[in-house]
């Protein structure tokens, strides 16, 4: 029997047994776990809401044939001010569950851990980027990064000598404006505001002022989300409406 203490983010939760619960929890150090709960159905339970979806928690694991129990949980950081807002909630639980179906369990690296800590510390603000700035950023940590170096029909360096920018999502880049056929037109801000993003420069709050901008942004990063974990989520529906 191996025991061992790790933090974590509450990413799903289902029922097991009569009594139990099974947890999935992306951890600090051993990235996305499963671990069962004995007994927090029962009325009794003062760990069940300890383990609230989106709740980071520190955690006390015991590992016997394969199996991790939870022996505890500890809250650290509920992030109340969230759940108490449906259209930022609603935001945080497609962080969670972009994480629940997108990271595989032997990928133990801790960046992912991290980057979701550090978008629902800051997810009140300026909600839509942040959450922008966490899918360009998780995509690009599991090898998905889009390709702003250059044209992605004649390859040719992008720079300043480019006069405009189309997209093309099937071939996951920008186009230059000699090959502007092959894609649509969006604007230069859009091309900039993703480069900073995918570079993890978070934009200034105030600086960015146009919201066509900023709509564009998100339309183009939610299609390559989409497309590359080739998943409608659900959670991403009820925000759009
Ligand atoms: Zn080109």
């Amino acid at each position: 029997m191996h025991k061992y203490n790790t933090e974590g983010i509450v990413l799903k939760s289902t029922n097991y047994a009569d009594k139990d619960k099974i947890y999935t929890i992306l951890t600090r150090d051993y990235g996305k776990v499963r671990v069962l709960a004995r007994g927090v159905r029962k009325i009794t339970s003062r760990r069940a809401g300890n383990l609230d979806t989106l709740n980071y928690v520190s955690l006390k694991l015991t590992e016997s044939s394969g199996f991790k129990n939870l022996d505890e949980a500890v809250v650290l950081e509920s992030f109340r001010d969230i759940k108490n807002d449906l259209s930022i909630s609603m935001s945080a639980y497609y962080l969670a569950e972009i994480v629940f179906r997108s990271v595989e369990e032997d990928d133990t690296s801790p960046e992912i851990f991290y980057l979701l800590l550090s978008t629902l510390k800051k997810l009140n603000q300026d909600t839509a980027l942040t959450v922008n700035y966490f899918e360009v950023n998780l995509l690009k940590k599991l090898g998905y990064a889009l390709n702003l170096d250059k044209c992605v029909v004649c390859e040719r360096k992008m720079d300043n000598t480019w006069s405009s920018y189309s997209f093309n999502l099937d071939m996951g880049g920008f186009i230059c404006n000699n090959c502007e056929g092959f894609g649509f037109k969006v604007f230069p801000d859009t091309v900039y505001m993703i480069q900073d993003l995918q570079k993890g420069k978070f934009p200034v709050t105030g600086a960015v002022q146009d919201v066509k901008v900023l709509k564009q942004v998100d339309s183009l990063i939610k299609g390559f989300v989409s497309d590359n974990l080739d998943v409608r989520f659900k959670s991403l529906e009820l925000t759009d409406r």
